[in-house]
């Protein structure tokens, strides 16, 4: 690079119809300017709490909270860019630059929420004149200093400091424990590979003593608890997977759970359960327990025919059986879909052809949103493969989005959306990303998994989440402020245009032939789809309950496998592997804590949303897309979630779509 200047003005010109900023730590050419802006942006950040700490005489909109606004979109963007250079930059310099300012960014931002001073100027902001928008967010900002505990005496203040510094640290010894512990078993080959795909026993040769290696990492696992044939095989595998990080985690689990519920104490909390959920829709431990309960009561009866199924075909194989072990649920579902549906998900993926699935995606929500989608060329990015496009509606430009969806060496394995730039209105447009892993079309034919395609759209429903909401007046009342129960809910409804054979003729064709789906592909495909989907919900109430138990009360002298083994117990639907530890690689435990009950209960909300469209003539209907995009996406958190989905159904939260699925849908 000749030169190190940030390339602002020219790619990204100021004009009156845009606020589109070059996303200022996104596009650096090395790991020095990253250091250099990184610094820069923080001082910034520093500098204007300084002076807004400063003022003199009574608090207004205009001196306390459009200052603290401007500090929260600048930091949000040192935070949020940071963080995406770390998973996907292919200079390791430049990541490790990235990761040291993304925590320094962090530091900042916990000393910035246990600031009295800072807080005391917001106890003294008289807002009951301001609209309904500036009241919510002032209020969520009050709201939040006090779950951080700045309104404590000093010596409180200075322990939440010290037990929030050391739950990071053991959360992150509990994560580490769990990556590095990675095992294996040897078996003796090849029969002992049967069932399994070629392409995996290809890739598995026996070594020179004719013994096979299979790990516990998922590419390994995975397939071998789907489809080995031999049960031994199986349970050896399970075994070690579900004792990985044991027993070095049972201490750090342990530590973990008494500081947080130490933490909790001295906020004036029960427990962690009850602390952690105050700023969600739920709103209490009780309210997650009673959910938890009617979850169970809604899946108990599918369940036991899930389990009955699985048993009568298990018979076949083993006469006399009465019962599943844990590491037969997987392996007899798969069993199931293929011999009693003819279901091959391999069957789908010729019609999942990369670039048609893409431009299917586009064209959908292009439709359903009124929007049309224009390919920015010529700025920078950070690697050759990645796109960029803007979002218009009509003339307006919303905002700017790039996707980066191809693998590479170095980068973030997962698929995530990420918020680049938190838009608000007069002072930037949103900008958010998409990193994926999916095949490559300069790579010859790339052709996705049924699965793959499910999580493009999931991402891409965050991603227009981010665009559209990214308008309001304040940074508080974007994602910084939406409930944690309720983020995933959009992401999953848009998941459900996969779903559909109308919208699956748009993209699902044949990459040779240009033949769509055929019908019975995909009814075949929903009806695998319901093998098991209520044991597997029961599942989800296991790993739910787990979550709630260990954070709801005093962890003092708790054995946490007793009690796994109790939770296993109350569930006697879902069988439990004697002698594993499954809390020990639970990583939940540490960044979900009490709340793994959010994926279920976003997934009731995106259930009921998506009733409506379903009672529409076609689910690709725009006036109710639009109406979507109004009422639940572009508000972001201007009200409470539960406001926002009462608005758009017109009548309050529903379990009727979400029972009606896990009870008919497919079956
Ligand atoms: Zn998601």
């Amino acid at each position: 690079m000749p030169s190190t200047r940030r390339p602002r003005a020219k790619p990204f010109p100021r004009t009156n119809e845009s606020l589109l900023t070059a996303p200022r730590y996104l596009f650096v050419p090395d790991a020095e300017t990253l250091a250099r802006e990184a610094s820069a942006g923080l001082e910034e950040c520093r500098d204007r709490l300084t002076s807004l700490l400063k003022q003199r005489g009574p608090r207004t909109v205009a001196n306390l909270l459009v200052p603290y606004d401007h500090l929260l979109l600048g930091l949000g963007e040192l935070q949020g860019q940071s963080k995406f250079l770390f998973d996907v930059h292919p200079d390791a310099a430049v990541r490790e630059t990235a990761d040291k300012w993304y925590q320094e960014a962090e530091r900042f931002a916990t000393d910035l929420a246990l600031n009295r001073p800072l807080y005391d100027a917001f106890v003294a902001l008289d807002v009951t004149k301001e609209d309904a928008d500036t009241q919510f967010a002032v209020q969520k900002i009050l709201r939040d200093f006090r779950l951080s505990g700045v309104d404590r005496d000093e010596p409180t203040r200075a322990r939440v400091k010290e037990l929030r510094d050391a739950m990071t640290a053991i959360g992150q010894d509990f994560d580490r424990a769990i990556r590095e512990d990675e095992r294996s078993i040897q078996v003796d080959g090849p029969q002992a590979l049967a069932g399994l795909p070629d392409d995996f026993v290809r890739a598995h040769p026996a070594g020179p003593d004719g013994k096979i290696t299979i790990t516990t990492q998922y590419p390994d696992a995975i397939p071998v608890l789907r489809y080995a044939r031999d049960p031994e095989v199986r349970r050896r595998l399970q075994w070690e997977y579900l004792n990985r990080a044991h027993p070095a985690n049972l201490e750090t689990l342990s530590k973990l759970l008494a500081t947080r519920h130490e933490l909790a104490r001295i906020l004036g909390y029960d427990g962690f359960a009850e602390y952690i959920v105050q700023d969600k829709m739920v709103g209490s431990a009780k309210g997650v327990a009673e959910f938890l309960q009617k979850v169970r009561a809604a899946s108990e009866a599918h369940a036991k025919e899930d389990v009955a199924l699985l048993v009568g075909r298990k018979k076949k194989d083993v006469p006399g059986a009465t019962s599943l072990h844990a590491w037969d649920t997987n392996y007899y579902t798969e069993l199931v879909r293929a011999e009693n549906f003819a279901f091959d998900a391999k069957l789908l993926r010729p019609y999942f052809e990369f670039s048609k699935v893409r431009d299917g995606l586009f064209e959908i929500s292009r439709e359903l949103f009124g929007v049309r989608y224009e390919r920015v060329t010529g700025v920078p990015v950070w690697h050759e493969s990645v796109e960029v496009f803007d979002v218009y509606d009509g003339p307006r430009r919303l905002g700017r989005f790039y996707l980066d969806l191809h693998p590479r060496k170095d980068k973030y394995t997962h698929a995530a959306a990420s918020i680049l730039v938190r838009g608000t209105s007069g002072n930037a447009l949103p900008q958010a990303a998409l990193m994926c892993n999916f095949p490559d079309p300069r790579e010859g034919p790339a052709l996705m998994e049924y699965l793959e395609v499910e999580t493009f759209f999931h991402e891409f429903g965050h991603l227009l989440h981010a665009i559209f909401m990214g308008h309001g007046r304040w940074v508080k009342n974007t994602d910084d402020g939406i409930e944690w129960d309720f983020i995933e809910a959009p992401s999953q409804m848009l998941e459900e245009w996969v779903r559909d054979p109308e919208a699956l003729r748009r993209f699902a064709l044949h990459y040779e032939t240009g033949e769509p789906v055929p019908a019975d592909f995909v009814a075949k495909l929903k009806r695998a789809d319901a093998v098991s989907r209520a044991l597997d919900v029961q599942r989800q109430l296991v790993l739910a309950t787990l979550s709630l138990d260990y954070y709801k009360g005093d962890p003092t002298g708790v054995d946490t496998t007793k009690s796994l083994e109790a939770t296993y117990r109350r569930f006697p639907l879902v069988p439990f592997h004697p002698g594993t530890h499954f809390q020990c690689n639970f990583g939940h435990l540490n960044g979900y804590s009490a709340i793994y009950y959010t994926y279920m209960w976003s997934l009731v909300i995106a259930k009921d949303l998506f009733s409506k469209f379903q009672e529409a003539k076609t689910i690709l209907d725009p006036t109710i897309a639009q109406r979507y995009r109004e009422m639940i996406l572009a508000p972001g958190s201007r009200k409470p979630a539960s406001e926002l989905v009462e608005d758009f159904l017109g009548r309050p939260l529903s379990f009727d779509a979400f029972e009606n699925w896990l009870n008919r849908e497919g079956r």
